[in-house]
């Protein structure tokens, strides 16, 4: 017999979806409504004209100097909008499957789009989140954490030079 019947331990679903909940709760604020996607929000900064004042670090690709991601503080959030690449076909096939492809990439083969994320978010949940961020050349990971204490003392709109990555 498959799984452990009512042998669930002390805590019922309900409570644990409680738990996680009130552990979310700082980070979402108490409005029911967790307001725009970051994604969103980096858009409305890209539109008002006004992106450079709100950059905290660039990134950089360590061989060519390819950019890789930007970093901006807007309102209260931290967010990485990292940049669309193309890949060589054969690193393209190596990385992905056929199916994550199609559904992922601009050209249904291998232009992946840029994202965005919220760092913050990331750095706090619980296990290892990292951000890839990828040029032609290669592909780099950025560890949340590590952008965190990167920008703490990088007053926005004054990144100074990209880092290297
Ligand atoms: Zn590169």
């Amino acid at each position: 017999m498959e799984g452990w019947g009512g042998m669930t331990g002390p805590e019922t679903d309900e409570e644990a979806v409680e738990r996680i909940k009130a552990k979310w709760a700082w980070i979402a604020g108490d409005d029911e409504d967790v307001g725009p996607s970051s994604a969103d929000l980096y858009s409305r900064a890209e539109r008002s004209g006004h992106l450079n004042r709100l950059v905290v670090r660039r990134y950089i690709c360590r061989n060519r100097g390819c950019k890789l991601a930007t970093v901006i503080r807007y309102r209260d959030r931290l967010l990485l909008r990292t940049q669309p690449y193309k890949l060589a076909p054969g690193k393209n096939a190596e990385t992905s499957n056929e199916i994550s492809r199609a559904i992922s990439t601009i050209d249904g083969d291998r232009f992946w789009p840029g994202e965005t994320f919220d760092v913050v978010e990331l750095a706090v949940r619980d296990g290892r989140a990292l951000i890839d961020v990828n040029c032609r050349h290669a592909l780099h990971q950025l560890d949340p954490r590590d952008v965190l204490v990167d920008v703490e003392s990088v007053g926005t709109g004054h990144p100074g030079a990209p880092r290297r990555i």
